[in-house]
C-alpha cells in the first residue's frame, strides 16, 4: 500500500513535544513552549498521512491546579504551534486522574486502548509510540506497538526522521 508508514503515531506531550515545567505543570497556554523540531516532526507525520494521537497524563486536573477548560486552552495553543509546520493532532487522549485512581494513567495502558478504540481500523503492530519516559513506552510495547524514546540527544524530529528511513520522504 502506498499509504502512511504507521496507522497511528502516538505522541507523549511533556518532554516530547514541549518543554517540561520543572516540578510543575503547563497550566496556561503561555506556559507551553515547544521543543526544537517538535512542530517539524508532527508536520512530517501529518504530511505522510499518519494519524497522530496525543497521549498525556495531566494529574494537575485531579490536584485542582487546572481545569479541563484550562487544558483545552493549552491544547489549542499546542495545535496552533504545530499547525505552523503543517502538523495536526488527530486525537487527544488525557488521563486527568491522580495516582492509583484509574486504569489510564501511564504506565497503565488505558490511554492506548482508548486511542485504538477510536481508530478501529488501526493495527497496534502498525502503530508507534514516541515518548521520553519508560512509562510512555512500556504500555505501548505491551500492546504490540513500536516504541521510540526521545531525549536530549535524540529530539523528536530526529526520531521521526529515522522512522521514515535514511532516504526520507
Ligand atoms: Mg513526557
Ligand atoms: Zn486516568
Amino acid at each position: 500500500m502506498d499509504g502512511a508508514p504507521f496507522d497511528l503515531a502516538l505522541l507523549d506531550r511533556d518532554g516530547t513535544l514541549n518543554v517540561r515545567v520543572p516540578d510543575g505543570y503547563v497550566t496556561r497556554p503561555d506556559d507551553l513552549e515547544l521543543l526544537p523540531g517538535a512542530a517539524e516532526a508532527v508536520g512530517r507525520l501529518t504530511r505522510a498521512g499518519c494519524r497522530t494521537v496525543l497521549v498525556t497524563n495531566q494529574r494537575a486536573i485531579a490536584r485542582g491546579l487546572m481545569s479541563r477548560a484550562d487544558l483545552v486552552a493549552v491544547h489549542a495553543r499546542l495545535a496552533g504551534l504545530l499547525a505552523g509546520e503543517g502538523g495536526r493532532l488527530d486525537a487527544i487522549v488525557v488521563c486527568p486522574h491522580g495516582r492509583d485512581e484509574c486504569g489510564c494513567r501511564k504506565p497503565l495502558d488505558g490511554l492506548f486502548r482508548e486511542a485504538l478504540r477510536r481508530a478501529p481500523w488501526a493495527d497496534a503492530r502498525r502503530c508507534v509510540m514516541v515518548g521520553d519516559m519508560p512509562s510512555d513506552l512500556a504500555p505501548a510495547d505491551h500492546l504490540g506497538m513500536r516504541t521510540e524514546r526521545v531525549g536530549v540527544d535524540r529530539p523528536v524530529d530526529l526520531v521521526v526522521s529515522r522512522l521514515f528511513g535514511a532516504a526520507g520522504r
